[in-house]
């Protein structure tokens, strides 16, 4: 069955995405482009659940029986070099999550890992999509699953272009051939807003092939508290509600600021989460206090934000840090008693 007439009933018959929290426009907006098999990009900053989404697709794909390549080609109708030389290849069952390929977007990514490579030699022996002239690439692979293609727009534009062709036309220009490559799967590409500096922009006519879908940073403190305790680890330190709420919040509120450039995730927040309790442990205390917080303000976030140019020139990350806590703790009394 066509990959989106499965979404379209799945949709209907059950709840999804249930395992991301919050981002409730996004999870609709998502369904509602999959269910008509557009391609999507999801933008968002890093951390917020754009793998989790893409991944959680896939596992609602069924199980299927698909020939033993390395292409999930379907045994009636084989695609690849191998299936299409060899007839009587055995058959295996996949489930969901197995129909999920990830392709990192970088400067470096090429055609020939992407799209395939055909050998030219070879290719005027055997023919170019032949078994001994033709190497598929990582796309095939995502044949009858989702191609997940992290942060699309890091791709040179020569290979944006190529990748639109298999899209939209189902062939690639491969060492002067054009060959058939069916592009049987589901497109989830991504982009991260934040990261202007050393990406391609996406050209509009890019752009003019997908729809977007916005994630953002946990809509309340609430969703991000759920979130932290959820995916953080724990020890048998109690973690007082009261405080990693108002953690949250100055963290929260950094992202609101204009200095920053680059913001903190919720990775960030999981982080001072995990490490305010392995302090208090370290102390052997029962419960967090702030200063175990304090203490894990620098290791976990310095690194992850970025100061905008005119910030960056006057003080360190670290230095910037350790004001915007002290003012935050000036106005929040619980937070005191604070060392950094
Ligand atoms: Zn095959």
């Amino acid at each position: 069955m066509e990959l989106k007439k499965t979404l379209q009933k799945i949709f209907l018959e059950k709840e999804v995405f249930t395992e991301i929290k919050g981002q409730e426009k996004a999870k609709q907006q998502l369904k509602s482009a999959l269910l008509m098999g557009r391609h999507v990009l999801i933008i968002g900053p890093p951390g917020v659940g754009k793998t989790t989404i893409a991944k959680n697709t896939a596992k609602l794909l069924p199980e299927l029986t698909v020939n033993e390549c390395p292409y999930h080609c379907e045994p009636d109708k084989p695609l690849c070099p191998i299936c299409k030389t060899n007839k009587n290849i055995k058959t295996k069952k996949i489930k969901g999550e197995e129909r999920f390929i990830r392709v990192q977007g970088s400067p470096d990514l090429t055609a020939e890992d992407l799209l395939g490579d055909i050998d030219p030699i070879k290719a005027l022996k055997y023919g170019p999509t032949s078994i001994q002239a033709f190497t598929p690439g990582k796309i095939l692979r995502a044949n009858n699953g989702v191609l997940f293609f992290d942060e699309v727009n890091r791709c040179p534009e020569k290979l944006q272009n190529a990748l639109l062709q298999v899209l939209e036309e189902g062939k690639a220009t491969l060492g002067g051939y054009t060959v058939d490559l069916p592009a049987n799967f589901i497109f989830i590409g991504t982009m991260n807003p934040e990261e202007t500096a050393a990406t391609e922009k996406l050209s509009d006519v890019f752009l003019d092939r997908f729809d977007t879908v916005y994630m953002t940073y946990p809509e309340t403190t609430e969703t991000e508290n759920t979130i932290v305790k959820e995916s953080g680890q724990k020890l048998d330190v109690q973690f007082p509600d009261k405080l990693l709420k108002n953690t949250l919040n100055f963290i929260r509120q950094l992202r609101e600021n204009k200095d920053l450039i680059k913001k903190p995730s919720v990775r960030a927040s999981i982080g001072i989460y995990e490490r305010a309790q392995a302090n208090a442990y370290l102390e052997k205390e029962k419960k967090v206090k702030p200063k175990h917080i304090a203490q894990a303000l620098i290791s976990v976030l310095a690194h992850r934000i970025e100061l905008k140019p005119s910030i960056k020139y006057l003080q360190t990350n670290e230095e910037y840090l350790k004001k915007q806590y002290e003012n935050y703790v000036k106005d929040n009394p619980e937070m005191q008693g604070v060392y950094l």
